[in-house]
C-alpha cells in the first residue's frame, strides 16, 4: 500500500528516505530519491533545458510531485570547458542530459560538482568519467566517506528490501485505479504514481553491488573556481538536507544552485540524515547571498526567495517545538506527539493530497526525528 492512500496514521515515523520502510521492506536508508522559465531550449517528456544567464543553464525536470525525484542539472559553459552540477540517479537519466547539453556546446565537462550523497545526484557521474577522461567530481568532504559505507550497505539493502515489489505494488494501485479506501485515484495521484512508477524502473536499472563514481576533490571550505571573468563560487553552508551539503553560487549572475537544502512543493527531510536544527540557519545564509535565481534540487526555478524563507519557517518551527519539549526530558516519541505543524502541512500541502501525504512521510515524523537528535547532541 502506498502511503496517502493508506491511513496517514501508518506514516508518522516515515520519510521518503525510508519509504519502503513503510512498506516493511527496508530499513532507514539514503535518498532512493529516486526520487522551468525563459527561453526554453531543449524539450524532452523528462526534462527541459532552460537558459538562467549567459552561458549558465538548467536541465529541470517536469516529473510532478511524488515519493521519486530525479535531479535537476546545472551547466555551466566557459570558454574551455564545461562545469556541471549534479548527476541523476541512473546511466540512462543521466546520459540523456549530457546529451542535451551536447546540443548546446561541443566543449568538454571539467568538473562535476555534487550537491551532496544522495543515489539521484551522483550515480551518473559514471556517464561524464566516461566521457570526459580527467574529469574532476568536487564534493562535501563528507561525501566520499559515506559512499564507501553506508551508501553501499544502503543500496544493497533497498534492492534486497523489496524494491522490485514495492514499484510492482504501485502499479497494481493503478491499474485497480483504487486506493486502499476503495475510492478512484484522482488525476494528481495517479499522474504521481505513473511518476513514481518510471523513476523507479529507471533506479531499478543500477546494480544493487554499483560503485558510483567518488569524488576526486573533496573540500571542507569554500572554494572558488573561475571561468574567464565568470566566478564559481562552491560554499558549504553548515548540514541541512545531509551533512555533506554544497551549494554553487555564481555571484555576478545572481544565481544559487541549492541542491536537496531547497527541494518543492515538500522539503525532502531524512530522520537519521538530516539536520533540522542547522537547515533553518544553513537556508539564511542561502538566503543572504540575495539569489534573484534559484535552482532547487527537485522542482522548478525559482525567482526569489519567497519558498525558502516557508522553508525556514518550517525548519524553525519545529526546531523551536523540539528544544522546548526536550528541556523537560521529553522522548522522542512524546515529542512527536506533542508537535503541531498543522498550519504549516495546510501551507505546503494546501489541497492537495499527494502534498498532503508527502508532508506525512518526509516532514512530519522525520523533521522532528532530526531535529530531536540535533537537540541531543547539541543541547
Ligand atoms: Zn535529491
Amino acid at each position: 500500500m502506498r502511503p496517502g492512500l493508506v491511513e496517514a496514521s501508518a506514516l508518522t515515523t516515515l520519510h521518503w528516505f525510508e519509504v519502503l520502510r513503510c512498506f516493511s521492506f527496508a530499513p532507514s536508508c539514503s535518498c532512493w530519491s529516486f526520487y522551468l522559465s525563459q527561453s526554453l531550449l531543449g524539450q524532452s517528456a523528462k526534462f527541459e533545458v532552460v537558459r538562467l544567464a549567459d552561458g549558465v543553464y538548467a536541465a529541470m525536470r517536469k516529473d510532478p510531485p511524488g515519493f521519486a525525484v530525479e535531479s535537476n542539472s546545472v551547466f555551466i559553459v566557459g570558454d574551455d570547458g564545461v562545469i556541471v552540477v549534479d548527476a541523476q540517479s541512473n546511466i540512462g537519466a543521466t546520459k540523456e542530459v549530457l546529451a542535451a547539453l551536447g546540443k548546446l556546446t561541443s566543449k568538454p565537462v571539467r568538473y562535476v560538482v555534487n550537491t551532496h550523497w544522495h543515489d539521484d545526484h551522483i550515480i551518473g557521474n559514471q556517464v561524464y568519467r566516461d566521457a570526459f577522461p580527467g574529469v574532476e567530481f568536487i564534493a562535501h568532504t563528507n561525501v566520499r566517506p559515506y559512499l564507501l559505507t553506508k551508501g553501499v550497505s544502503n543500496r544493497k539493502q533497498w534492492h534486497e528490501s523489496g524494491l522490485t515489489q514495492f514499484i510492482e505494488q504501485l502499479r497494481g494501485i493503478v491499474k485497480s485505479n483504487k486506493n486502499s479506501k476503495g475510492e478512484p485515484l484522482t488525476e494528481e495521484q495517479r499522474a504521481s504514481l505513473l511518476s513514481d512508477i518510471s523513476l523507479g524502473e529507471g533506479y531499478l536499472t543500477v546494480p544493487p553491488d554499483f560503485q558510483p563514481v567518488l569524488p576526486t576533490i573533496a573540500i571542507e571550505n569554500q572554494i572558488t573556481l573561475y571561468q574567464g571573468s565568470r566566478v564559481i563560487e562552491i560554499p558549504l553552508p553548515r548540514a541541512g538536507h545531509t551533512s555533506g551539503d554544497l551549494i554553487v553560487h555564481l555571484p555576478q549572475e545572481q544565481i544559487v544552485v541549492a541542491g536537496d537544502l531547497v527541494v518543492w512543493p515538500i522539503p525532502l527531510i531524512g530522520g537519521d540524515q538530516s539536520h533540522v536544527g542547522d537547515w533553518g540557519a544553513t537556508l539564511e545564509k542561502l538566503r543572504a547571498l540575495n539569489p534573484t535565481t534559484i535552482v532547487p534540487g527537485h522542482g522548478p526555478v525559482m525567482h526569489d526567495d519567497s519558498y525558502v524563507q516557508l522553508l525556514v519557517r518550517l525548519m524553525t518551527s519545529v526546531k523551536q517545538q523540539v528544544e522546548s519539549a526536550t528541556k523537560h526530558g521529553e522522548t522522542l516519541e512524546q515529542v512527536q506527539n506533542k508537535m503541531n505543524l498543522a498550519d504549516l502541512r495546510k501551507v505546503f500541502a494546501g489541497d492537495s493530497k499527494v502534498r498532503d501525504t508527502l508532508f506525512s512521510v518526509y516532514v512530519a515524523g522525520p523533521a522532528v526525528e532530526s531535529a530531536f537528535h540535533d537537540a541531543k547532541e547539541h543541547p
